[in-house]
């Protein structure tokens, strides 16, 4: 099950995931763009169900997991990767909408996939992965709400890990550094100074393509990393 499956990271981990031989649920709130990403992977042979939604929504998130176990019969891999958020205002400029939608869609939205995908990987045994972000881990200094919410998503993941590591299930979290992606087009946009300052903080001085988020997040997920659990990895570039 892939969450932010209509573009960016969620879009290219659809087409990674599905080309190295799963068989994967999307979910975003655009069915149009799911439906589209799809009809592209059926055609290359992969093995994919939409399931539309809005991960704030429980009812929505029980569904996507249900598509997961009624067409696929279970549910061993989850990359819970929808998110929003602004940067580039002060706390005391920043909208109290934006900052509900930025915690709602990050920290909701990740608890209510964990809520409902764990029980199921209590059966079976599985994998999820959490997108956090740098910004999960440092503050940069504007964007306290986006900060809060991606720490809170990393705070989440660890206490997952050590409450159902017991039980075969791995949690871990990427953090993610900038990547050409739809959010980060619409940052720049409102933010100018984010794409030299992200760019220059980083060791290899460049942009993540979403594809190199997707392959960590692929092998993450997968037995090859079968010793990681509750674990923050970077894919950042340095
Ligand atoms: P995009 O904007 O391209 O993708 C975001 C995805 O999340 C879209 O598929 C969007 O689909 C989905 N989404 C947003 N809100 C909801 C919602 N309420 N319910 C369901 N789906 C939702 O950006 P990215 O690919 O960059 O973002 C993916 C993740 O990576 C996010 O968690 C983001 O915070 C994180 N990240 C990104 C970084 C970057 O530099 N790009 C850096 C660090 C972290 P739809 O609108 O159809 O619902």
């Amino acid at each position: 099950m892939i969450t932010g499956a209509s573009s960016g990271i969620g879009a290219a981990a659809a087409r990674w995931f599905t080309a190295e031989g799963a068989a994967v649920v999307l979910m975003a709130r655009r069915k149009d763009k799911l439906d589209e990403i799809a009809a592209e992977i059926r055609a290359a042979g992969g093995r994919v169900e939409v399931a539309a939604g809005d991960v704030i929504d429980t009812d929505a998130v029980e569904q996507a997991v249900a598509t997961a176990v009624n067409t696929f019969g279970g549910l061993n891999g989850a990359f819970n990767n929808a998110g929003w958020g602004t940067i580039g205002t002060l706390v005391h400029e920043t909208d109290d909408a934006d900052f509900e939608k930025t915690m709602d869609v990050n920290v909701r939205g990740t608890w209510n996939c964990l809520k409902h995908q764990l029980p199921v990987m209590l059966e079976s045994g599985g994998s999820v992965v959490n997108t956090s972000s740098t910004a999960g881990t440092f503050a940069t200094g504007a964007g306290a709400a986006y900060v809060a919410a991606k720490h809170a998503v990393l705070g989440l993941t660890r206490a997952a890990a050590a409450e159902y590591g017991p039980y075969g299930v791995r949690v871990n979290a990427l953090i993610v550094g900038t990547t050409r992606t739809e959010l980060m087009e619409n940052a720049i946009r409102a933010f100018p100074p984010l794409e030299e300052g992200a760019v220059a903080r980083q060791i290899q001085k460049r942009m993540a393509d979403p594809i190199e988020v997707a392959r960590t997040a692929a092998w993450l997920l997968s037995d090859h990393a079968s010793f990681i659990t509750g674990g923050a990895i970077p894919v950042d570039g340095g």
